[in-house]
């Protein structure tokens, strides 16, 4: 059994200043010492969970094995630990009053007035502890979404104030803020951190460690500044100077001690050593990569990098494993017709048709399948992506006129992609999609199972449609392969082409499960297809 300590995470000044890259990346360093770790990240919004958020709010929705629709950060938790999350890493105070407000009609604070405090409090601070729960973890680092000072976040500072009081030295608070440069004056600004710190002192909390985002290095005039104005130790003045890649990030950290700052304040003995050579490597073949390929990513938030973030991240792992850099070209969707098709994609290297809801951009997205299909450009549609895939095959191989999802068009003479009977009654959007880790068998000798080398996978899951087995047989006809099947329901899980060098759609997200230590199969096949194609191999 773990004594476990708790670590958190607060913002201020900005949001947006890597908050979760700096956590993942303790973690990571956390590791290298041995050290057990996991993430949670509370944010302070009403939404039950992120699930019904366009992706313009809070870019992509990350999705847990146990099928929880979390925070984008809970991705880079993943991708930097390689340790599963599940629904428990990542809390909003929309769930926490859910479950106060469900509790009070149940009767379960019968007789007395329920309040922010403590009742609000003590469901936060039990959703932390629950993580340390069954003593597994050495470390539980806890971010706390949004901005010191917003009215949202007191509760959880709260929380925070209380929890350091009742654990003394098990608990430590990290402070991120920005340290702003203005060039007209040539120099960098401590006062906003200063009056951050301040914010969280009026709510009772004394940041422990101060991480400074910062553009120019921090001199040690700056340093011993913030110490003195922020009462903290000029050792725990941590810089965070911009980094090129995410990745470099846990070195950084490093670098500034920021893992043995955190150790001194919590009084747990410094490892002497530390491993994070797997890390170094990575690094390395990162940043000296052997080739280069383009791969179009079709979708309709193609101005958005955040809605696809575990897809970007996913070939720049895939990337690594093939010594190859992969310069993603964002394709608006909703402006790709026949017309411009060649222009926008007769140079790249392979096409990626992005996962997706509604009507938007739809067409665009077929147009690119029928292209890349007839082109013999190598091609991996997620979930809308191979949805839209089926689409294009019934109508332009099986000359089924107006075939479509049945989500796009409930009208539709032919309904390749339909809703299944387990959906249909559904009324509640939030949490009630197909979600979540499901088993899939693949063929023996399809593509696929020659990049998996497993009959047996496990996927997650977001989504309402299907394929419809009604036309099963006409398609694999055609010289579809329905490679993959989850066999409980019998559902299509994988198609490919059998005349095609490298084209696979999956109902899928592969991209939510690849990270630095395993990058996923399909998109390392994907990268090492578009290396082939470029290199006129395949
Ligand atoms: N809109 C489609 C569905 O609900 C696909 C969802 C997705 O791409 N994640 O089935």
């Amino acid at each position: 059994m773990k004594n476990t300590k708790y670590i958190f995470v607060t913002g201020g000044v900005t949001s947006s200043l890597g908050k979760g890259i700096i956590s993942a990346s303790l973690a990571k360093l956390f590791q290298g010492r041995g050290f057990s770790v996991t993430i949670q990240k509370l944010d302070p919004y009403i939404n039950v969970d992120p699930g019904t958020l366009n992706p313009y709010e809070h870019g992509e929705c990350f999705v847990t094995e146990d099928g929880a629709e979390t925070d984008l950060d809970l991705g880079h938790y993943e991708r930097f630990s390689n340790e599963p999350t599940s629904q428990a890493n990542n809390v909003t105070a929309g769930r926490i009053y859910q479950y106060v407000i469900n509790k009070e009609r149940e009767g379960g604070y019968l007789g007395t007035t329920v309040q922010v405090i403590p009742h609000i409090t003590d469901e936060i601070k039990r959703r932390i502890k629950l993580l340390g729960q069954n003593g597994s973890y050495d470390f539980v680092i806890t971010e706390i979404g949004g901005t010191v000072g917003d009215i949202e976040s007191f509760p959880f500072i709260e929380a925070i104030r209380q929890m350091r009081w009742e654990m003394g030295k098990n608990c430590a608070v990290i402070h991120l803020t920005l340290v702003p440069y203005l060039s007209a004056a040539g120099e960098l600004k401590t006062k906003p951190t200063q009056h951050s710190v301040k914010t969280m002192l009026e709510q009772g909390v004394q940041p422990d460690i101060i991480v400074c985002r910062t553009e120019h290095h921090l001199n040690d005039g700056i340093r011993s500044k913030i110490a003195q104005f922020c009462n903290v130790d000029v050792s725990a003045v941590i810089e965070s100077i911009d980094a090129a890649s995410i990745y470099e990030v846990p070195l950084h950290m490093l670098e500034e001690r920021l893992d043995i700052e955190v150790l001194r304040k919590t009084s747990t003995p410094i490892p002497e050593k530390i491993d994070i050579s797997s890390w170094e490597q990575f690094l390395q073949r990162l940043h000296n990569p052997l080739h280069q390929v383009t791969v179009a990513l079709v979708g309709k938030y193609a101005d958005l990098k955040d809605a696809y973030k575990s897809i970007n991240e996913a070939f720049i792992h895939a990337g690594v494993a093939n010594e190859c850099k992969v310069s993603i070209r964002y394709v608006h969707s909703d402006q790709l017709d026949h017309g411009k098709l060649a222009d926008v994609l007769s140079d790249v290297d392979g096409v990626l048709v992005a996962p997706g809801f509604g009507e938007r951009g739809i067409e665009g997205k077929i147009a690119a399948i029928e292209f890349v299909r007839t082109k013999k450009i190598p091609f991996l549609g997620i979930c809308l992506g191979m949805q839209c895939a089926v689409i294009e095959f019934a109508r332009n191989v099986l000359q089924l006129k107006d075939a479509h999802s049945t989500e796009m068009n409930p009208r539709t003479p032919f309904p390749v992609i339909d809703i299944i009977q387990t959906q249909k009654g559904i009324k509640n959007l939030g949490g009630t999609m197909r979600l979540g880790a499901y088993p899939c068998k693949l063929d023996p000798d399809s593509k696929v199972f020659s990049l998996y080398r497993e009959t047996m996978i496990s996927e997650r899951h977001r989504h309402r449609y299907e394929f419809n087995n009604e036309y099963k047989k006409a398609f694999q006809k055609a010289g579809m392969n329905l490679a993959g099947i989850y066999p409980n329901e019998n559902l299509v899980e994988v198609i490919e082409l059998d005349d095609h060098p490298w084209f696979i759609g999956v109902q899928y997200h592969p991209e939510y499960k690849s990270t630095v230590a395993n990058p996923h199969p399909l998109f390392v096949g994907f990268v090492k297809a578009m290396l082939d194609n470029k290199t006129g191999k395949s």
